[in-house]
């Protein structure tokens, strides 16, 4: 039989360095505020941005995807699993975010993996913010093309890395970035990175997981928000973020997204979203399609949370969205700022190595539209009663 201890050995070390990651189970919907061990706290760790969540237009949404169509999609896209709903999503979604066309994937973990592969071969070149996402790392891995990781939102290290990736005899360049970047809520400079690669051209990919449903007109994301439409070839997206459901995509023009539906392996070989998360995801579409109230209730709110947290003299590091970091720098005195927090009735988790570099760890806030004035008034009172406790405030 396998030695199982070696794994039992390995989740103590993590335990001792201080890694061991405890899972938070809740016992209530996602909301505004959630009940933990019996206990109610309010929830600053969501990426529910819009509290779409536990939205009732999306709830029905499922529930009528259900009755019509059943649970499950019963077989790949390929074969039997493409449901009029699944071209419905795809077709509307292509609308809001002003491409040709998208293809829905079951993750955004999913997306990446999906695309990147797909359009690189030994011959060519992918050039990587060295801050993306994981799933962009894990996409980079399966394709055989030659990586170079450029200095995180520099775009003239960007340009010496593409000098380079040619010189090198590089067929196609990939360039790729995150949209927003999760830890700090720091933008790629799109604007400049669009600039290098049309100079290049090089192709361009955005993952713009936190930016849906965010950023720019309606929440249509960072390309919108930059007025890029056109310029970037591939978008990345989430549906489990701000959409409130699950599931990703990849949206761009149609020869691209053709292209996909016959190469990607994760739409191949792995059966789609099913009804009532295609049905969700098609409510949360509409409803910002039609409606932008819950994204500027969003900002709203992220923009009074964090002029009153820098008033207080917390230092927010560089955000520019509302993702809201408190920055504290040393890993114990975070954990315990978070441990104590939880006890004043605030989930609000600290990150540190090797999520983010060593000495940059923080609380990260994550600000909602479901979050009411009173929700935030209650966590500054907290935040400002802990940080005094804590030394943190003066
Ligand atoms: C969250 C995230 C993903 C993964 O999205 P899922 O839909 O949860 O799989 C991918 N890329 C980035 C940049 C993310 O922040």
């Amino acid at each position: 039989m396998f030695d199982y201890s070696v794994f039992a050995k390995e989740l103590k070390e993590l335990e001792e360095n201080g890694l061991l990651v405890r899972i938070k189970t809740l016992e209530s919907p996602q909301g505004a505020w959630l009940t933990i061990n019996g206990k109610k706290v309010l929830n600053m760790c969501s990426n529910n941005y819009l509290g779409f969540a536990f939205r009732d237009e999306l709830k029905s949404a499922a529930i009528d995807a259900i009755k019509k169509w059943g649970v499950g999609p019963g077989a790949v896209r390929t074969i039997a699993g493409t449901l009029s709903v699944h071209d419905d999503l795809e077709r509307e979604l292509a609308e809001f975010k002003k491409v040709e066309a998208t293809l829905v994937l079951q993750s955004g973990f999913n997306a990446n993996q999906a695309v990147i592969p797909a359009i690189t071969t030994a011959e060519d070149a992918i050039l990587s913010d060295e801050l993306n996402h994981a799933s962009i790392i894990d996409g980079v891995r399966l394709s055989k093309a030659k990586r170079y990781v450029w200095k995180h939102r520099d775009a003239e290290d960007l340009e010496e890395k593409l000098k380079q990736a040619r010189e090198e005899g590089a067929r196609r360049l990939l360039v790729i970035t995150d949209g927003v970047f999760s830890m700090d809520g720091d933008l790629a400079p799109l604007p400049e990175i669009v600039d290098k690669c049309e100079k290049y051209g090089a192709m361009l990919m955005v993952d713009d997981a936190h930016g849906e449903g965010v950023l720019g007109s309606h929440g249509r994301g960072i390309v919108d928000h930059f007025d890029l439409h056109g310029r970037v070839d591939i978008e990345v997206g989430t549906l489990s973020k701000a959409f409130g459901v699950v599931g990703g995509f990849v949206a761009g023009k149609k020869e691209l997204i053709d292209y996909l539906k016959q190469k990607a392996r994760p739409f191949l070989f792995s059966s789609s979203l099913s009804p009532a998360e295609t049905g969700a995801a098609l409510a949360a579409v509409r409803i910002l399609q039609n409606d932008d109230t819950p994204v500027k209730k969003l900002w709203e709110n992220a923009r009074y949370f964090k002029e009153k947290m820098q008033a207080m003299g917390f230092d927010t590091g560089h955000s520019e969205t509302p993702i809201t970091p408190v920055m504290l720098y040393d890993a114990k005195l975070s954990s315990q700022f978070s441990v104590r927090l939880f006890e004043e009735g605030i989930f609000a988790q600290s990150i540190g190595y090797p999520t983010v570099p060593k000495g940059k760890a923080r609380i990260r806030v994550m600000i909602s539209a479901a979050h009411t004035k009173e929700d935030l008034d209650f966590a500054l009172d907290k935040f400002e009663k802990v940080g005094r406790e804590l030394g943190v405030l003066k």
